[in-house]
């Protein structure tokens, strides 16, 4: 069992020896109130619990992070496990403490279920975007590494839960941070349990060569190092074997057995300038063989995560190949600790070109221009400021749009749902429609099959494209249902009035042929196609008027027939010479027009078939025109247009509303005879409060010759108002 005080002694040796300036005093309260708060807790193997925190505090310290951080670590079990709230730390310690400690907690609260490899992504992205302050990230990465040293007292099955979590979301963050000696122990840890064999095979392995290959590394080193002395370039050299995860990884990927694999060893040569860098890669090169292709300069182009060294691979004396990185102390530390080095030093590195990694750059920039103490508070992780990243109940992550609402996570999972949506749960809680959705929450849809689908005000609460194409969709098929039944409505309706009967439609035989003349694949689609206005029902009844007539003789001796109404029969007075209209789908028809709209020419004009009369002509905004939205009329209105370049003259009326006066009779004559425009009639009554209202009827050839005369009346004096006649 491990004591308090061991704990305590190596995390304040940690402190003292990579935060010299720690606030030693607020870190001891912070040991205080942490061992108070998880009095009589104990971890997996019996020992206090506070060793957790405590031993999570030291690699926070050991990775270069502040007292405020450090204070967050001991804390950061305080608030999810004990009586500790917000606001008491935030009074006791900091706000900041608090903001640190509550964000460790809420990563803490993320349940990761079994990832799906595009799921980890979005993972990553989301405790990045849940995390405000970098800090709590690296606080993060701390506390499951130690969780991840410790964990021989877990059950198989969390064990390999938590090293699957580690593996697919600590060790890349800890990379993308750029800490890399955190990132192989992460690794390393969690190889261990998912692939045991793998492991100790390797291990064993690494451990039976162990002999020759420290005696292989000490000669390399000395003969380096001598080398070096000798030019009179300081430095400090280490060998190491390479982590277990990476050659186990290297085995795998390119198949290859130990003795194969290329190598195994890497040796750190770390000095004082970049030019030295240079320097000591020329003589290694002179003393050993490089092996081609292997050079990298880190220096002049860093990595995307800051990374920044020399890499080259010789073959030493037995033929063995090697790696040797060569940078400088303050590279290394980067390497090594990442984002978190960066709190050392105010002159940072360019991190490079990597998009992904603009954050950083941005990071290192606002430290470059403020005061580094304010740049610890101004951490903030901003990169997925556009993006929000929730839960369904089942732990699958979803990506949305920034301010995206409950509809929007709906129609992300898919149409169905949210089309049937009839409420919204986040985090349990009921919720409106239109609430923001933040990281982390556990949003739920509830739906019914009676729902009554998007209304058109989703629209615009919805944030998503995709959620707004996919309802405005819903509209689009939704009304392919309306139209199928106005349009199904309109067919039969003209089939009726034309005494056919209507089961010759549902005749197996007839059918194919009806709908092969029609060129629809099913009656629903003509239906649709005559509900939406895209075919008249009285054109497509023409299209199988015969075979439904052949069909009605042969079948049934039907009496009826004979009496069929058609109104598109060539006896109905043909139109061209003086209608001045024609009808849409229909050759020969009488055509007259309405009375109680006068249409001339240039009106928007519209149809109705009279039983008898052919063709009536009404202006399309008359009020006697609304039935041709009517589903038991509509199939009667018909789509016409005027014969352009028809100069006859047209009878129209106009409604002129005025003060009474004298001479006001005269005046309006005026402006007709002045256009020469025949006046057919004109009545004058009078109205209440001396006003009157004449209904004057003329010829004119077309809208703008009636515009003309309407501006005209209008200029009379003593004119209120000139309208169009709608009796
Ligand atoms: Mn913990």
């Amino acid at each position: 069992m491990e004591s308090f005080e061991a704990h305590y002694d190596s995390m304040m040796k940690a402190i003292r020896q990579y935060v010299p300036s720690a606030d030693l005093d607020k870190i001891n309260r912070a040991v205080q109130y942490a061992s108070s708060k998880h009095e009589g807790q104990k971890r997996k193997d019996g020992s206090p619990y506070i060793i957790h925190p405590l031993a999570v505090a030291e690699i926070v310290a050991e990775i270069g992070l502040d007292t405020d951080a450090i204070v967050a670590a001991l804390l950061h079990d305080c608030i999810e496990d004990t009586s500790a709230s917000f606001d008491e730390i935030s009074t006791l310690f900091s706000p900041t403490v608090a903001e640190l400690v509550e964000g460790v907690t809420k990563l803490t609260r993320v349940e990761f279920s079994t990832l799906e490899e595009q799921q980890v992504e979005n993972l990553r992205k989301m405790f990045m975007a849940m995390s405000k302050d970098i800090r709590v990230v690296l606080i993060k990465i701390c506390d499951r590494l130690h969780n991840q040293r410790t964990m021989e007292f877990q059950t198989k099955e969390k064990q390999i839960l938590k090293s699957r979590e580690t593996m697919d979301i600590y060790a890349p963050l800890a990379h993308r941070l750029g800490m890399q000696k955190l990132k192989w122990e992460l690794e390393d840890l969690s190889l261990q349990y998912l692939d045991p064999d793998g492991y100790h095979e390797l291990v064993d392995y690494l451990n039976a060569h162990r002999e020759e290959a420290e005696r292989f590394m000490e000669e390399i080193k000395d003969s380096i190092s001598s080398k070096l002395r000798e030019v009179g370039i300081p430095c400090s050299i280490s060998g190491r074997i390479k982590h277990v995860y990476s050659i186990y990884r290297k085995m795998k990927t390119q198949g290859k057995t130990l003795d194969e694999l290329y190598d195994l060893y890497a040796f750190r040569v770390i000095v004082d300038t970049i030019s030295n860098c240079y320097n000591v890669l020329g003589h290694i090169h002179e003393m050993f063989k490089p092996v081609p292709g292997r050079f990298k300069d880190y220096i002049s182009t860093p990595k995307p995560n800051m990374y920044q060294s020399l890499h080259t691979t010789v073959i030493g004396g037995q033929g063995i190949p090697f790696e040797v990185q060569i940078r400088t102390r303050q590279m290394h530390e980067t390497a090594e600790y990442g984002v978190a080095a960066h709190w050392k030093y105010k002159e940072g590195v360019d991190p490079g070109d990597g998009k992904e990694f603009d954050w950083i750059r941005r990071l290192l920039e606002d430290q470059q221009e403020n005061d580094p103490e304010d740049y610890l508070h101004s951490l903030k992780v901003d990169l997925f400021d556009d993006e929000v990243f929730v839960f369904t109940p089942k732990g699958r992550v979803i990506s949305l749009p920034a301010g995206s609402t409950p509809i929007d996570f709906a129609y992300a999972i898919h149409s169905g749902v949210g089309n049937t949506m009839i409420g919204a749960k986040i985090n349990n809680r009921i919720a409106g429609y239109d609430v923001q959705l933040h990281n982390g929450d556990i949003v739920e849809i509830l739906t019914s099959k009676s729902a009554k689908g998007p209304s058109r005000d989703w629209l615009t609460i919805c944030k998503s494209n995709q959620a707004r194409s996919k309802i405005k969709q819903w509209f689009k098929k939704e009304k392919r249902e309306e139209n199928i039944v106005r349009g199904k409505a309109s067919f039969e309706g003209e089939m009726r009035r034309s005494n056919l009967s209507l089961s010759l439609l549902q005749d197996e035989e007839l059918q194919p042929q009806l709908l092969k003349k029609l060129s629809f694949e099913s009656f629903d689609d003509l239906y649709a196609a005559i509900g939406y206005g895209g075919i008249t029902a009285v054109k497509a009844l023409g299209k199988i008027r015969e075979d439904l007539l052949r069909a009605t003789r042969t079948g049934q001796t039907d009496s009826e027939t004979g009496k069929i109404l058609e109104i598109a029969k060539p006896k109905a007075r043909s139109h061209g010479d003086d209608a001045g209209v024609i009808v849409e789908d229909i050759d020969n028809c009488m055509i007259k027009f309405s009375r109680c709209c006068t249409p001339v020419p240039g009106d928007d004009i519209i149809g109705f078939i009279t039983k008898g009369y052919g063709v009536s002509i009404h202006r399309r905004d008359c009020p006697n025109a609304r039935g041709a939205n009517d589903p038991d009329t509509a199939a009667r209105w018909v789509n016409v247009s005027w014969i352009s370049g028809e100069e006859r003259p047209f009878a129209t009326t106009l409604e002129v509303l005025a003060t009474d006066r004298d001479r006001l009779l005269l005046d309006i004559a005026a402006v007709l005879t002045s256009m020469q425009i025949r006046m057919k009639e004109i009545f004058g009554k009078d109205l209440p409060g001396g006003r009157c209202q004449f209904t004057v009827t003329f010829d004119v050839k077309n809208l703008s010759e009636l515009t003309v005369v309407m501006t005209k009346l209008r200029a009379i004096d003593g004119v209120e108002a000139v309208n169009r006649g709608q009796n």
